[in-house]
């Protein structure tokens, strides 16, 4: 990693950079020790299943409590982490955790799983199927608990690349989504070679969709063709009732979003856990 990160960090180098370089030098030091120190956190958040209204497994959001800088959002340094080549360190941090909690997990809710997000960073590693055999076998967890996320976008940047990636992690038994879909430019030809289990509707989509007539159609297309690929088809982001009940009638299988609950950690998950039977009517 520190070719790759002093590569990066040696062509920001500019008179005028050189405040917000010194920054986010001091950033990436801050970051290597939030991983090494486990002051990262894996916050869950419940994904539902409309036809029974019962939670399924979770998806596993990174939060960094930086001890100055105070909360720093996922949205501002993982595509930092990804430019300095530290985010392996972050993915391989998020699968240790979620693959603990799920070992954890395997007597009370064996039925649940958990989805961690995979930067486009580390769909270049060809090594990256065989790390997550790795850790699957070392915390004794079954493939089928585990989940990962990949954008569409970052499948689509070198689909040569990522599909036999993608074939390896799923040859394992792993869940894979296809993240904030419908945003990403993906084609019809290569939805149909992508070894995937989940299509991921973008959360551009869920707003306000219960007011767009057009947005509805489109969304009911994209869920008859998940649909017709043999798909598990989730909508994110959902925040209303409204939202909720649109995308029932458009068919689509699940939800995760605000309506149903934010991301949890700590005593607000463990609740969770505890009125799982009954969480959502
Ligand atoms: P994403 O994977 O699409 O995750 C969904 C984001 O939407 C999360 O933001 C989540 O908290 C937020 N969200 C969920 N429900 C609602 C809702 O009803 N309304 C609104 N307004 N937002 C909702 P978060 O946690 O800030 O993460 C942002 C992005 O950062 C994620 O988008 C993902 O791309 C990335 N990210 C987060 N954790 C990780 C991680 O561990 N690894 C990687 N590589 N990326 C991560
Ligand atoms: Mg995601
Ligand atoms: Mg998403
Ligand atoms: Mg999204």
């Amino acid at each position: 990693y520190v070719a790759k990160e002093s590569t990066q960090l040696s062509a920001w180098y500019s008179d005028a950079q050189e405040a917000s370089r010194l920054s986010h030098l001091s950033l990436l030091s801050d970051l290597r020790a939030a991983v090494q120190n486990d002051e990262l956190q894996m916050w869950l958040q419940p994904k539902i299943r409309f036809n029974d209204h019962s939670c399924y497994g979770f998806e596993a959001l990174v939060r960094w409590q930086h001890p100055q800088r105070g909360f720093i959002s996922p949205a501002e340094f993982i595509p930092f982490a990804e430019r300095t080549g530290y985010i392996n360190h972050v993915t391989d941090w998020m699968l240790k955790q979620a693959l603990q909690t799920l070992a954890s997990w395997q007597h009370a809710y064996p039925q649940l799983s958990i989805a961690v997000n995979v930067s486009t960073k580390d769909l270049r590693d060809q090594s990256f199927p065989e790390r997550v055999h790795q850790l699957l076998q070392q915390y004794q967890v079954k493939p089928e608990n585990l989940q990962l996320e990949l954008t569409e976008s970052g499948i689509m940047e070198n689909p040569g690349n990522a599909i036999p990636l993608l074939q390896s992690l799923r040859n394992i038994g792993i869940g894979l989504s296809i993240d904030d879909f419908g945003t990403g430019h993906s084609s019809l030809a290569y939805l149909q070679k992508l070894p995937v289990t989940e299509l991921k509707i973008d959360r551009s989509f869920v707003i306000n969709i219960d007011q767009q007539a057009s947005t509805q159609r489109l969304v009911k297309t994209i869920i008859e063709m998940g649909h017709g690929l043999n798909l598990h088809v989730i909508a994110e982001g959902i925040e209303t009732e409204a939202e909720r009940d649109t995308l029932i009638s458009l068919g689509c299988d699940s939800m995760q979003g605000y309506f149903a609950s934010k991301p949890l950690h700590g005593a607000g998950l463990q609740n969770w856990l505890i009125h799982l039977a009954d969480s959502i009517g």
